[in-house]
C-alpha cells in the first residue's frame, strides 16, 4: 500500500502535523518578557482567557510565518488547536483557503473536557474537526500520559476518525483503522530530531508523520527554519486527512 500511496502522488510525501499550543509566539529569545506572561496568563484561565483572547489583535500571528514558508513551497498541513488557542472562523476560513485543516488537540482526557473543549473549538471556528492530538507534558492543562485506547475510545465519542498522534506502532508503513478510528503508528518531532533524521525516516518504507509546534522553527537560532524550508523542497507536505482519505479510496478500490 506504501508504494501505490506514493505514486498516487507522484513522490515522496511528509504528512505535517502542527500542534498550536501557544497564543502567543513564544519563541525563546524573540519574544518580550510581557507576551510570554500574557500567553502564561491566556493559557492559564482557560476559556475565559479564549474569549478574552479574541479581542486581541496579535492572537495566533505567530502562525502567518509558517503559512508564508508553506504557501510558497506549496506545502499543506493540519494545524491542531487546544480551545484555548481555537483560531476564528476567519483565521479557520485563511488556513483551509490554503488548503490547510483544522484539527482539535486535546488538552485534557476525561470525557466531559475532552467533549466540552471540542465544542468550544467548533464553535469558535465554525468548523468540525476530523483529525485529534493529545497535549502532553503541559505544565497548564496537561493531559496527562498518552493512552491509545483511551484516546481512540474518546474520538469514536466525540464523532472523530483520524487519530494523529503517530506513537506506538514504529512498524507500521501506513495508517491503520482501529475500532473505527485511522491511527498515525509513528511520527518525528522537528524539536527533537536533526535534520537528518527526519530526512532518513521521512525516505525509509513508511508514511512519516512530522510534528512541528510553530515556536520550533526557531530551535537553535534558526535552524529549525532551515531544516523545514529544506523539508518542504524535498518532501510534498500533506495534511493527515488528505493521507487518510487516499488511502481509504485505494483500499476501496482494491477491494
Ligand atoms: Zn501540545
Amino acid at each position: 500500500m506504501l508504494e501505490e500511496i506514493i505514486s498516487h502522488f507522484g513522490e515522496r510525501i511528509l504528512v505535517l502535523r502542527h500542534d498550536v499550543d501557544n497564543v502567543y509566539d513564544i519563541a525563546g529569545g524573540r519574544s518580550p518578557f510581557a507576551k510570554k506572561i500574557a500567553n502564561f496568563i491566556l493559557l492559564a484561565s482557560g476559556r475565559i482567557g479564549d474569549l478574552a483572547s479574541l479581542i486581541t489583535p496579535s492572537r495566533l500571528d505567530h502562525l502567518q510565518m509558517i503559512l508564508d514558508l508553506e504557501e510558497a513551497q506549496g506545502a499543506r498541513a493540519t494545524f491542531f488547536f487546544r480551545s484555548v488557542t481555537a483560531p476564528t472562523e476567519k483565521l479557520a476560513s485563511k488556513l483551509e483557503g490554503s488548503g490547510h485543516r483544522v484539527g482539535y488537540h486535546a488538552d485534557d482526557v476525561c470525557v466531559k473536557d475532552f467533549i466540552g473543549d471540542l465544542s468550544f473549538l467548533e464553535r469558535i471556528s465554525n468548523r468540525k474537526p476530523r483529525s485529534f492530538t493529545g497535549h502532553g507534558f503541559a505544565k497548564i492543562r496537561g493531559g496527562g500520559k498518552y493512552d491509545e485506547k483511551l484516546m481512540i475510545a474518546l474520538g469514536r465519542i466525540a464523532g472523530l476518525d483520524i487519530l494523529a498522534q503517530g506513537s506506538g506502532h514504529p512498524e507500521w508503513a501506513v495508517p491503520r483503522r482501529i475500532a473505527g478510528i485511522w491511527v498515525f503508528g509513528h511520527s518525528r518531532s522537528l524539536k527533537k530530531s536533526v535534520l537528518e533524521e527526519i530526512i532518513e525516516y521521512a525516505t525509509g518504507p513508511r508514511i512519516p508523520l512530522l510534528l512541528i509546534h510553530p515556536e520550533d522553527l526557531w530551535k537553535e537560532e534558526g535552524n529549525g527554519w532551515k531544516w523545514f524550508e529544506v523539508l518542504l523542497s524535498k518532501f510534498r507536505c500533506l495534511p493527515v486527512e488528505e493521507v487518510v482519505d487516499v488511502l481509504t479510496k485505494l483500499l476501496n478500490e482494491g477491494t
